[in-house]
């Protein structure tokens, strides 16, 4: 590999031993993601950078792909290959609206059975709200909604139409916590996954509810799509070395999410999902009961958090979905 590229170990247990699964040739997303641009593929010079190896790590059995791109290429994916228009069409999809007015459903019902009281300050926090449609669903009198976005179009695009939304998350001056927090279809782009999500942790109120979606990769659907490519088919779109550098399954998000001090939970019956029971990649979550009483960073006033986030910032820099 050369300098276009960093050298990732694995996200979630660090560990530097994995198995190769495949070279992830471009020509196989490329064909199945109508929203990159072609004619910028062939100009750009990116079909001359190696095959990223995806690999599957010999200790916790997470995959994921063994280097991203440097900061120049991804801009280069993320400004001129994705295609603003077409990105952007996809949030007028009548299923993508109902599929928005379903978790904002389950996230504010949960919120107003928990603490009827609250209905008048419920503040909600999305990282990577791309377009801003889930943020403009749940806009609502007494819902404050705050939303980080790294791709400037997007970002442009959100604060145009009156949402409140930030590059960072070092720049949010909200002095409060969220009551609510999203991340759909993020996890998955961020080269340091764990770190992104303990970072967040300080922003949370002790009661929040949380939804995560990433795409779903069970090891049966990840062995088919490498099947798939060896027969000369073609892969799912979500097999994009470009963009997707984490490959989640129901277990192994459940691992990371509960390694991270939570739970995840079925906000109708309230109950708490056990690994066993996990059977896709989108859920919600909240503190565990031993994070709530033992984490020092939940404590914090917020004007002491500000501080130590100051002192703390280089450290916990990371890298958001672009
Ligand atoms: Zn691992």
């Amino acid at each position: 590999m050369n300098e276009s590229f960093i050298e990732r170990d694995c996200p979630l247990c660090k560990s530097k031993k994995y198995k190769l699964l495949l070279h992830i040739d471009p020509a196989h997303f490329i064909k199945t993601n109508l929203s990159l641009n072609t004619s910028v593929i062939k100009e750009c010079g990116i079909l001359n950078l190696p095959h990223i190896p995806l690999v599957k790590c010999k200790k916790c059995k997470f995959a994921y792909t063994k280097y991203g791109l440097n900061n120049r290429w991804l801009s280069v994916v993320y400004n001129e290959i994705i295609s603003a228009e077409k990105s952007k069409n996809k949030i007028f999809q009548h299923s993508k609206r109902l599929l928005n007015l379903n978790i904002w459903n389950q996230l504010y019902s949960y919120v107003l059975k928990r603490d009827p009281s609250s209905f008048d300050s419920i503040h909600l926090l999305e990282h990577g709200c791309g377009w801003g449609d889930f943020l403009s669903v749940a806009s609502s009198h007494g819902v404050d909604c705050t939303g980080i976005e790294t791709d400037k179009r997007k970002l442009d695009f959100c604060n145009q139409n009156g949402l409140n939304v930030y590059s960072t998350f070092e720049e949010i001056n909200s002095g409060h916590r969220f009551d609510i927090f999203l991340a759909n279809q993020v996890f998955e782009h961020l080269s340091e996954p764990v770190e992104s999500l303990l970072a967040m942790k300080p922003l949370l109120s002790t009661n929040f509810i949380g939804y995560i979606s990433v795409p779903y990769y069970s090891d049966e659907k990840l062995q088919q799509s490498i099947k798939n490519i060896a027969h000369g088919q073609l892969s799912d779109k979500n097999l994009n070395s470009w963009e997707h550098l984490n490959y989640f399954s129901p277990q192994l998000l459940w691992k990371f999410i509960n390694n991270c001090g939570f739970e995840i939970f079925n906000p109708t019956t309230d109950q708490t999902i056990p690994k066993r029971k996990m059977v896709n990649t989108s859920c919600y979550f909240r503190f565990n009961s031993e994070s709530k009483s033992t984490d020092p960073n939940l404590h914090f006033p917020m004007l002491f958090y500000r501080f130590y986030q100051k002192l703390t910032s280089q450290k916990n820099r990371f890298v958001f979905k672009h």
